[in-house]
C-alpha cells in the first residue's frame, strides 16, 4: 500500500527500484521532504534472485525493493504507487509539476529519474516467455546460474557485441554456440578465436526457441534443423523510459556503444536541464543494481548539495534584506530564512 501524495516536495523521484531508492534514501536522510513515484515493474522483475550483490546476493527483486521502501520511509520519505506521464517547469521558475496517469499532480523543487529502461527482445516466438529463466543476456546476473549448460548466443545486436558476449558465457560453460540469425559470420582473427575456444558458429536464421517440459529444448533455424541447447544468451537493445521527460525538452539519445537509447548525464547524474538529475538505467545502461543504487545515492547527495546552495542564496538575500514585515513564517519545506 503506497503513501498518500502531498501536494509538493523538495525532491520528487520518478521510479522505485534501487536507483530511485537509494537516492531517495540519501535526501530523506538529509531531512529534504521527498516522494518516489514508482509504477512497480522493475527491469528485473522476471529473475528470481538479485546476484552479484555484495551481502544481498540472491535476494528476490521484490524483497530488496520492499526494504528499500521500508528504509525510505523510516526517514520519513514517501513511496507512492503511480505512473508519471508529464512533467513541466513551472510559470514561476521555481521548478516542476510532475503529473501521473490517474489526474494527480505534485510540485517538486527538483526531480531526480530513476525510470529504468525498456529490454527490446528479439522478436522471435517462443523467446520472450522464458526471459529471466533460461532466456538470458547478463553473464554476471544469471551466468553461474546457467553454467555447464549447453548455451546458444543468439546474435541480436553488431557482430562484434555478439562474439564478447559468447566469450564471456564460455567462462560459464564449455559448450556455447554462437547462433548468427542470419548475419554475415565473424571471420579472420575473431572467427579464429572463437574456434580455439570451441565456440560453434552456427548460420541461419533463427524460426523459433522451443520448450519442453518449462525448458529450453533448443532453437529451431528456417531451414527446420534443431540446435539443441539448455539456455540461451540475447543482447536486447535498451531504451531509457523517459518519454515523460518531453515536456521539459529532455529526450534520450542514441548510447554511443550501438546498444540503445539513454538520457545523457554528468558523472553525478545531473543533465542538460537545470533542476532534473538522472541515476540508474536510464542514463547507465549497463548499471546493474549495485551501480545503479550507488548512482541514485550519488545524485540524491548532489541534490541535496544544490538545494543548499539554493537555499543558502535565499537566506543570504532575507539576511541582507530590511526585516521582514509581520515575521510571517517561511514557505514550508525550506530552510527559515531567519532565526525564529
Ligand atoms: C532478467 C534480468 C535479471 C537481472 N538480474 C540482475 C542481477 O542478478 N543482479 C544485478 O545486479 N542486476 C540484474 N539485472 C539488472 C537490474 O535489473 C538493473 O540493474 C536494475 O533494475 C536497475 O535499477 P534502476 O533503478 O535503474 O531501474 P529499475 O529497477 O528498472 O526501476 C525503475 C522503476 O521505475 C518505474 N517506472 C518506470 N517508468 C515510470 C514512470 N513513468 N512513472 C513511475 N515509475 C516508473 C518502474 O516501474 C520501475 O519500478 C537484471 C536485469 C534483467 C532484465
Amino acid at each position: 500500500m503506497g503513501d498518500r501524495l502531498e501536494d509538493g516536495y523538495d525532491v520528487v523521484v520518478v521510479g522505485g527500484g534501487a536507483a530511485g531508492l537509494n537516492g531517495a534514501l540519501m535526501l530523506a536522510r538529509s531531512r529534504r521532504t521527498v516522494a518516489v513515484i514508482d509504477a512497480g515493474a522493475p527491469r528485473n522483475a522476471p529473475a528470481e534472485g538479485v546476484h552479484g550483490l555484495l551481502a544481498r546476493d540472491g535476494m528476490a527483486p521484490g524483497e530488496l525493493l520492499e526494504r528499500g521502501r521500508a528504509e525510505v520511509r523510516h526517514y520519513g520519505g514517501h513511496a507512492v504507487e503511480g505512473e508519471v506521464v508529464g512533467a513541466r517547469r513551472d510559470g514561476d521558475g521555481d521548478g516542476f509539476t510532475v503529473g501521473l496517469a490517474d489526474g494527480r499532480a505534485v510540485r517538486a523543487r527538483r526531480i531526480l529519474v530513476a525510470a529504468g529502461l525498456i529490454d527490446e527482445l528479439p522478436d522471435i516466438p517462443g523467446l520472450a516467455e522464458r526471459w529471466g529463466r533460461d532466456v538470458v543476456h547478463c553473464p554476471y546476473c544469471h551466468g553461474w546460474e546457467v553454467r555447464d549448460r549447453a548455451i546458444g548466443v543468439l546474435a541480436t545486436g553488431p557482430m562484434p557485441m555478439a562474439v564478447h558476449q559468447a566469450h564471456l558465457f564460455r567462462q560459464l560453460s564449455a559448450s556455447v554456440v554462437l547462433l548468427t540469425d542470419g548475419r554475415p559470420a565473424p571471420s579472420g582473427e575473431q572467427a579464429e578465436e572463437l574456434a580455439a575456444r570451441g565456440i560453434r558458429v552456427v548460420e541461419g536464421e533463427v524460426a523459433a526457441v522451443e520448450a519442453a517440459d518449462d525448458r529450453i529444448a533448443g532453437l529451431r533455424l528456417a531451414d527446420g534443423t534443431m540446435v539443441a541447447r539448455e539456455a540461451v544468451a540475447v543482447a536486447p537493445r535498451m531504451r531509457a523510459r523517459a518519454g515523460f521527460l518531453a515536456g521539459l525538452g529532455l529526450h534520450p539519445v542514441e548510447h554511443p556503444m550501438g546498444v540503445g537509447e539513454h538520457i545523457p548525464a554528468e558523472p553525478d547524474g545531473r543533465t542538460e536541464v537545470e533542476g532534473v538529475w538522472v541515476a540508474g538505467n536510464t542514463t547507465d545502461l549497463s548499471a546493474q543494481v549495485g551501480a545503479a543504487a550507488a548512482a541514485g545515492a550519488a545524485a540524491g547527495a548532489r541534490i541535496n548539495a544544490d538545494l543548499i546552495a539554493e537555499d543558502t542564496r535565499a537566506a543570504l538575500a532575507a539576511y541582507r534584506a530590511p526585516f521582514p514585515a509581520g515575521g510571517e513564517a517561511p514557505p514550508s519545506g525550506r530552510a527559515p530564512l531567519w532565526p525564529a
